[in-house]
């Protein structure tokens, strides 16, 4: 029934007598949601005498092992099983994937015969510590730099050792069997992902939807990825740091996918790390506007909401929208690098509710280094002050919208200026929320929604942790609860998300949102370097 629904936009071939099996370690609908799982399984399958499958977390329904969604056949009978993890949280199913298909866990119980496990997508490139044991290669950097080389090894036919040797030799695969647990057997002891440079990225062919499916929250949606990288550089954000600099491709190339594409959907999505941190995003929407698509976009960066924008989104009837103040005041925007006055956010508001968008998100932090009480005061001033606003324009409309502040703990990131600062104590941040929900609860037109701690700290266990997370991970994988096990490994998850080192070390000796080298060198993720 999913193989019926889907249409492609490109004549792939799929044959070939190499044969790789690509997973998303959740469901299809998320899976087939994500861009980067779309496009790695067009690359792959463009490769000659490569034919790549696909499989998700939920396709085990019966009880036969996960099989793929193609050709139904067994994870354990590829040579190559490949999972694209993009978020931390889908570690367990990976964990619970691989025994279902009866693949050996560890990564030194496999023998010839048993297929090599290749783990790519974000959380490779941020931090691959953690799964190292269960996995023979990871794939650090972007898919067009990679699958070729990778390819050439596939077709060689190589026993499990030499292919293993052959991957290591290539740039940005990391292989634990062979460069070590820290990498301290590759050149330099370093690990480069492998990424495009501003210029040659402008010109590569802008990664977009490989199988439109209806079975997706993004229904039939035509995804076309216009920029990777932000200009604002926050220093809590890993994508703008692990991606710069910022590559962006050209309007031309844009409109191009999505003419060739409007015979199969009328809906389209920009993908980017911040959408409309695009010197062409106009000429981009006015381009898709005259193709008659419809497009959403979920996010705009604060100093870029304009008119047009707004005019646009509204004319196909959106009215939500979401923005990022990230904090209360301006000195403490200062701090994290966003560059946005109260003065700005204030009149950004006004067009927004002017434009007609009835509801508006505003996300937001608690925990950031340096905050002190007032700042967590001024996130109830500034909602509240925002709020006005958008009333007052609401009213004039003769529609009264309502604000939703989303307020997420401040999770230290690697990779990022802040990679060293301790995520906030539980017990502050819980009395934080509370005194939030507190505030909200008497704000009219106000829907408060705060990440519950227990949440926050697990989130950053996951982004930090290293190998000895594994018998953490594991329980997580035979289905304890997060609850349960923040409570029980409450020491090992702190010490990890609280460092001592990073809470003596007075302030002068670490100026906040500065790389301290030697802490870095010290990290589950230091061996990792930058092309
Ligand atoms: S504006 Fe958004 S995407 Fe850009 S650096 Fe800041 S948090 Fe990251």
């Amino acid at each position: 029934m999913l193989l019926a629904a889907e249409r492609a936009t490109e004549d792939l071939s799929r044959h070939g007598r190499t044969r790789v099996a690509l997973g998303f370690p959740n469901s299809y609908e998320i899976g087939m949601s994500n861009l980067g799982f779309q496009w790695v399984y067009r690359l792959l399958n463009r490769e000659e005498d490569i034919a790549c499958d696909r499989f998700f977390a939920d396709e085990d329904a019966d009880r036969r092992g996960p099989r793929t969604l193609e050709t139904d056949t067994p994870l354990g009978d590829f040579p190559l099983v490949a999972f694209s993890i993009s978020w931390e949280m889908d570690y367990v199913n990976f964990l619970r994937i691989l025994p279902a298909a009866r693949i050996p866990l560890e990564r030194t119980a496999r023998g010839e015969g048993d297929p090599i496990v290749l783990v790519g997508g974000d959380c490779a490139r941020i931090n691959p510590a953690p799964l190292a044991a269960w996995v023979d290669v990871f794939a650090m950097g972007d898919a067009e730099k990679i699958v070729p080389g990778l390819a050439d090894v596939l077709r060689r036919d190589l026993t499990r050792d030499a292919t293993l040797a052959a991957l290591a030799a290539l740039p940005g695969l990391y292989v634990p069997a062979v460069h070590g647990a820290r990498a301290e057997g590759a050149e330099d002891g370093k690990i480069v992902v492998q990424q495009f440079k501003a210029g040659e990225g402008a010109l590569r062919e802008p990664p977009h939807t490989t199988l439109l499916t209806p079975h997706t929250e993004l229904s039939d949606k035509l995804l076309i990825e216009i920029a990777r990288g932000c200009s604002e550089m926050c220093r809590f954000c890993w994508a703008a740091y692990a991606m710069a600099p910022q590559v962006r491709v050209t309007a031309e190339a844009v409109l191009e996918i999505a003419k060739r594409n409007r015979p199969l959907t009328s809906r389209a999505g920009l993908i980017a790390t911040a959408v409309a941190d695009h010197p062409e995003i106009l000429p981009i929407l006015r381009g898709l506007q005259s193709l008659d698509y419809h497009v959403a976009l979920s996010s705009v960066k604060i100093d870029a909401i304009s008119e047009e924008i707004l005019a646009i989104l509204t004319k196909q009837g959106e009215r939500a929208l979401a923005i990022a103040p990230e904090a209360g005041n301006e000195r403490l925007r200062r701090a994290i690098n966003k560059k946005v006055s109260d003065e700005m956010l204030l009149d950004k508001v006004r067009l927004i509710a002017r434009s007609g968008i009835t509801q508006l998100k505003l996300y937001l932090q608690v925990g950031l280094p340096g905050e002190t009480a007032a700042d967590v005061d001024d996130v109830v001033g500034l909602v509240d002050a925002l709020r006005l606003v958008f009333l007052e324009e609401g009213r004039k409309r003769g529609r009264v919208g309502t604000l939703v502040p989303t307020v997420n703990a401040f999770i230290p990131k690697p990779h990022t200026p802040f990679e060293n600062e301790p995520l906030d104590d539980p017990a502050a941040l819980e009395e934080k929320m509370n005194r939030l929900d507190r505030a909200f609860r008497k704000m009219p037109n106000v829907t408060f929604r705060g990440m519950p701690v227990v949440e926050a700290i697990w989130e950053a266990y996951l982004a930090k942790m290293g190998p000895e997370s594994a018998p953490i991970l594991l329980e997580a994988a035979a289905g304890a609860p997060v609850r349960r096990l923040v409570k029980t490994h409450r020491d090992a998850l702190m010490a990890v998300v609280r460092p001592a080192r990073a809470l003596a070390l007075p302030e002068h000796e670490t100026p906040r949102g500065v790389f301290d080298p030697h802490a870095r060198q010290a990290s589950p993720w230091g061996f990792i370097a930058k092309s």
